[in-house]
């Protein structure tokens, strides 16, 4: 299709459309997003005037899990943050280490560096980290009620538009395709950033499963997810902002291949029936399961996965 609108990374006027319904909570609706023929960018095309709608109050982001659930959690990622405790190492190996250990060791960040994650949600994922020794740690997010503190850990209501400090480490985990004017975005967190920190944005990215599944691809999650950057728009759009790509690291999982065969039956990632929810009443044995981590394995090594972590440095 040739016609006035434009790939808003690469301003190509050459794309194809395709159109999408909400899968996540079964919501539907029909969103149609634009595919760059040159870039690879993905982009939404009209975003929704009643967008809150897509994020109902069961929203993972926003959920708050049980005290003893939390307290296990907090072991397990000062574990993995090099707090040795036997709790810790028994959690550690019953649900894995926190993966937040592994970006921070990628990205040299020590104890008392000042990190910062943006679109924290209620915050699950940093306060885990409030007996791992780290002295400085802020999320932001504009759509949680009110702010938080747990211990070191400071939750707050604002935007990084409303920031002017800087910061060692700032992290963005999944919410950088949540959000308008992505250029503009990383052009405020490069302000943020010091110098010689790094920025981490861990984004869905279009790779073999894309291909393959199309409006069922569980990383397009219509409509909240605006764009979906392939690896070279984000290297443009990095450029623009001024920003350096340090190291890509693909990180995708075997989600995107049980999430989006569950999409392609209509099976919502919040039912009964979902893999994550109930292993044993979905549609998937446990061989499947592990065919698909391999693949996923593989696809990471060969750079087609369908996550990424960029580490940015600014220029
Ligand atoms: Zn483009």
């Amino acid at each position: 299709m040739e016609s006035q609108a434009q790939c808003s990374v690469c301003s190509s006027r050459s794309y194809s459309t395709i159109v999408a319904a909400e899968k996540m909570f079964g919501m539907g609706g029909h969103f149609q997003y634009r595919e760059c023929r040159d870039c690879g960018h993905v982009e939404l095309t009209e975003v929704p005037q009643d967008i809150t709608r897509y994020y109902p109050a069961n929203y993972y982001s926003f959920r708050q899990p049980s005290a003893i659930k939390t307290f296990l959690k907090t072991k397990r990622s000062a574990y993995s943050h090099g707090q040795r405790t036997l709790i810790g190492a028994l959690m550690e190996r019953k649900i894995g280490p926190d993966p937040t250990a592994e970006w921070f060791r990628h990205a040299g960040v020590r104890k008392t560096d000042r990190i910062l994650d943006v679109g924290c949600g209620s915050g699950i994922f940093l306060r885990d980290l409030r007996e791992a020794g780290y002295t400085s740690i802020m999320g932001i997010d504009p759509y949680i009620e009110r702010d938080y503190q747990y211990g070191p850990i400071h939750i707050k209501k604002m935007s990084a538009y409303d920031l002017k400090q800087k910061f060692d480490f700032i992290m963005l985990n999944h919410s950088f395709e949540h959000m308008l004017e992505p250029v503009k975005m990383m052009q405020q967190l490069a302000r943020l950033v010091d110098k010689g920190g790094t920025l981490l944005i861990r984004v869905p990215v279009i790779g073999e499963a894309w291909k393959t599944y199309r409006e069922n691809w569980v990383g397009l999650d219509a409509p909240r997810h605006f764009f979906i950057p392939s690896v070279s728009s984000f290297s443009i759009m990095a450029e623009q902002a001024g920003l350096r790509i340090h190291d890509v690291v693909f990180d995708s999982t075997d989600f995107q291949f049980w999430a989006s065969e569950q999409y392609k039956r209509n099976i919502p990632l919040e039912s009964s029936q979902s893999y994550d929810r109930n292993p044993g009443g979905s549609i998937f044995n446990a061989d499947q399961i592990q065919d698909y981590k391999k693949r996923a394995d593989q696809l990471n090594r060969e750079q087609k996965g369908d996550q990424a972590s960029f580490y940015l440095k600014i220029n």
